[in-house]
This record gives C-alpha cells, structure tokens and sequence, in this order.
C-alpha cells in the first residue's frame, strides 16, 4: 500500500471531543485489514532493527498497535495505563496537561533493568503523554530505543520535543 493511500484511512473528526479540535481517527485503518497489517508492518521495518525486548503501548489505542507490532516481532507487550487501571502494584509518573494534570502507572517489575523497549502510541500531538512515558521507563532503568507513532501532529512540535528530550522518535503518518 502506497503512503497516501495508508494516510486515507485515517479520517478526521471535527470538534471532538471539544469544539475546534479536529481528532484524528485511526479506526477507520485498524477497521481496513489492508491498512492494518500496512501500518504494523512499516512499524515492525522501523523497531526490527533495533532488537527490542518489550513493546510498550499506551493507553488505550497504543495497547492496539503495540500488541500487533509485538506479536509479529516476537517482543513481550507492557501496558503503560492511566492512574488506578493496573491491578497489580505500581510505578508512576505525574504529568502536565494543558488543563491540570495526568498520571501514567506501570506494573512494577515488568520492565527490568537495563531493557531494550520500544514505545508505541496511535499518535503524538504535543508529546506531553510519550515524554512521561519514556520518563518512567528511564526510571525503571529501561533503554528507549525508539517511540514509534502510526500519526504526527507536526504543528504541535511533539517529535521535535522528544528528540530534544534524547528519545529518538518516529512516526508512519504525518
Ligand atoms: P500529546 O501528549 O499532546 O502528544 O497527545 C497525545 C496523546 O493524546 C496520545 O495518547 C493520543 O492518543 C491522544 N491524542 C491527542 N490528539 C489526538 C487525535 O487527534 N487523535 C487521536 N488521539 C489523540
């Protein structure tokens, strides 16, 4: 599938989930079994390389891409969740958000030491939510190869922000 082609199945929804934000939907890819396996497998030429141990996904459409894209790689898959979501003691990381502030939690323990991973969510805006959780992983002694994005949001400069940051950062779509 060409690049444009794969960018057209991403459609974008006006005013959601507030008015003025146009929110970029990448149901409509994952929904195109064309476009899916497309998407996961230019993630998986970009991540191979780099040998990773542990896909990490965000919460909640980087649990999608990071399981498919863990699964072909032959890598384990973590959840970094939202506050209160793991069932199991955790690790966290409080962030800013535009209004107020976040929380992202990981099961501690699940990342060791010294792991190779690769960091996956469907999109970055500002980079606020992939900083925290390239942060926590840090914390955890990890190695962040690469956070990897199906869409940027070039305008909102979150590549450029986690590059500053030393995380080296990709994305399929922009
Ligand atoms: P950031 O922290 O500003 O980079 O925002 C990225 C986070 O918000 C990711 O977890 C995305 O899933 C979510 N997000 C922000 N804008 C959009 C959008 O237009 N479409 C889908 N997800 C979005």
């Amino acid at each position: 599938m060409k690049i444009d082609e794969l960018a057209a199945l991403v459609r974008t929804i006006p005013d959601f989930p507030k008015p003025g934000i146009q929110f970029r939907d990448v149901t409509t890819l994952l929904a195109d079994p064309h476009g899916f396996a497309d998407l996961v497998g230019r993630m998986a030429q970009l991540a191979q390389p780099l040998d990773p141990q542990f896909i990490v996904g965000i919460e909640a459409r980087g649990f999608i891409l990071g399981a498919a894209l863990a699964h072909a790689m032959g890598a384990g898959f973590v959840p970094v969740r939202k506050a209160g979501k793991l069932p199991g003691r955790t690790v966290g990381i409080d962030y800013v958000l535009e209004y107020g502030t976040d929380r992202l939690e990981l099961h501690e323990g699940q990342i060791p030491a010294g792991a190779r991973v690769v960091l996956v969510d469907d999109l970055i805006a500002t980079g606020g939510t992939a900083l925290a959780a390239a942060q926590l992983l840090r914390e955890q002694g990890a190695i962040v190869l690469m956070a990897l994005f199906a869409v940027d949001l070039p305008d909102l400069g979150g590549m450029a922000a986690l590059e500053a940051d030393g995380v080296a950062a990709s994305a399929i779509i922009a």
